[in-house]
């Protein structure tokens, strides 16, 4: 269904069971020396560059995230992790060690594909989320099974074309469809030995329960609440920027938002009425007019969660609503039905609100006063979560501190959500295990393997013939 007109348009369906199973049967379990793969997958990075404006298009089309960020945002994060690992295993990424022990004897190690491995992704990010897991996957020699978001399911097809088209052996990326049934019919099979999934936090819990049937490796990317602290001394432009980014991008369906904005006292009053007049730059409107940077929610099962969470801010939470709310914004004719929701802001919160502490997933900033450093640390960790946080300040000797005590593993200094392939991402705590990106990110997708060689022409042994007793 089209997110910002409501209409329905073909998808795939689900996945039949014996169509599954014959895709584990014939999967590959390794493919391709590292060179090999990397020329391949540097193809597909091109390929992929080449036909950006049409892939994102299909990206707008399946999340009504506005052309303005998918075609500078999407594809490109997504085919700068497949040079990215292109590149790291071309150049020897998955060597080994090389451990001299005596004279006759060493050690070796290496790096040794998994086998086949299923990726499982969310909607907000379609073609990037299975470019993160795809990419270090492949390049590390693995094959995988790849399930969309049942939300979001364009994409998936667009990619296998570009891997086949690149010269990735057929049955090596594979492409199955469906809810999460499906998901779990994949994530209990013997034959999958490994698991990367993007999603809810509750829906990570049962898929990593459910891979440990087999002790399967898996790698856990999910939901937050992330606090972004602005110190005193910042900016009153940059903090407000900073809070609009970490907020209203991708209409707040970003895992990393920094939601929960924590404002030093004397310094609320002139952030408020900065960000309330920045407020007329976020731009509702047909996702493919350049001029749009606000798209709708992505489904109307999401607006309805969205907008009862806005209802509670206001009457149970009692937040103080200073713009937007549940009211439905005035839309074009053709954009009526779509899932359109206000930005929306809640001033004075407080940390006890439902509003604070759970994951919205949508455009809803809540600001939190606070007096002092310690105060504003203890309260940003005070979180089940741990997947981002951030400050803001001109004192990057406080700012170094502050971090430091961050309780997340993603975190950001005088900026917010930038995640380029170069910098391993994961969350802490409820938000994940395991990371994506970087050259960490490759080590999630092998097993070592280590051999002793021993040239001395004897075996030391203790069941010799004689027994050479101490004296
Ligand atoms: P979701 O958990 O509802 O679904 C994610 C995927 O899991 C879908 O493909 C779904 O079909 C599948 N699934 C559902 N039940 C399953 C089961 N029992 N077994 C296996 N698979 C199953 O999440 P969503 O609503 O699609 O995505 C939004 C969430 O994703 C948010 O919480 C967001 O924070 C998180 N997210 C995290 C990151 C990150 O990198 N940490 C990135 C993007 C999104």
């Amino acid at each position: 269904m089209d997110p910002a007109t409501g209409e329905s348009f073909d998808s795939p369906q689900p996945t039949e069971r014996s169509a599954i199973d014959h895709v584990i049967t014939t999967a590959p379990l390794k493919w391709g020396t590292p060179i090999e793969r990397a020329r391949v997958l540097l193809r597909a990075a091109q390929l992929l560059r080449h036909r950006n404006d049409e892939l994102a298009k299909i990206e707008t089309r399946d999340t009504g995230k506005p052309f303005s960020e998918t075609s500078t945002v999407d594809v490109v994060t997504g085919a700068d992790v497949l040079e990215y690992y292109a590149h790291l295993v071309g150049g020897g990424g998955l060597n080994g060690e090389m451990i001299r022990l005596r004279e006759d004897a060493w050690v070796y190690s290496t790096k040794e594909p998994l086998g086949l491995c299923v990726g499982i992704g969310a909607w907000n990010y379609p073609l990037q989320i299975a470019l993160w897991k795809s990419a270090p996957c492949l390049a590390a020699g693995n094959s995988m099974i790849y399930k969309p978001s049942e939300f979001t399911q364009l994409h998936a097809q667009a990619l296998s074309d570009i891997y086949l088209e690149a010269g990735v052996p057929s049955n090596v990326f594979n492409v199955v469809y469906g809810d999460g049934k499906v998901g779990a019919y994949l994530t209990s099979h013997p034959a999958i030995a490994k698991v990367s999934f993007t999603g809810q936090v509750s829906t990570g819990m049962k898929v990593a329960a459910s891979a440990a049937g087999d002790l399967k490796y898996v790698t856990m990317e999910l939901g937050g609440k992330s606090p972004l602290i602005i110190l005193p001394d910042t900016d009153v432009e940059h903090a407000v920027d900073g809070a609009m980014m970490a907020n209203f991008f991708s209409t707040g369906q970003v895992c990393t938002n920094g939601t929960r904005v924590f404002v030093q006292s004397d310094m609320v009053s002139a952030f408020e009425k900065r960000l309330l007049e920045k407020m007329k730059y976020v731009r509702s409107g047909d996702p493919m007019e350049t001029a749009t940077n606000f798209g709708p929610l992505i489904s109307r099962l999401h607006y309805d969660k969205v907008i009862q969470y806005i209802k509670h801010g206001c009457d149970v939470d009692k937040a103080h609503l200073i713009y937007g709310g549940t009211k439905k914004p005035v839309m074009p004719t053709k954009l009526r039905d779509g899932f359109w929701v206000k930005p929306t802001i809640f001033s004075n919160c407080t940390d006890d609100m439902r509003i604070v502490q759970e994951e919205i997933f949508g455009p809803v900033m809540t600001i939190l006063e606070y007096s002092t450093v310690d105060e504003v640390v203890a309260r940003a960790n005070a979180t089940p979560l741990g997947l981002a946080a951030g400050v803001f300040t001109k004192d990057l000797n406080l700012a170094y501190k502050v971090v430091s005590q961050l309780e997340a593993g993603i975190t950001w200094i005088n900026t917010w959500g930038e995640s380029p392939a170069e910098m391993s991402v994961g969350g802490w705590k409820k938000s994940g295990l395991g990371v994506e990106n970087g050259k960490k990110g490759l080590e999630g997708w092998v097993q070592n393997k280590s051999t002793l060689v021993d040239m001395g022409g004897t075996v030391t042994t203790v069941f010799s013939e004689t027994v050479d007793r101490a004296s």
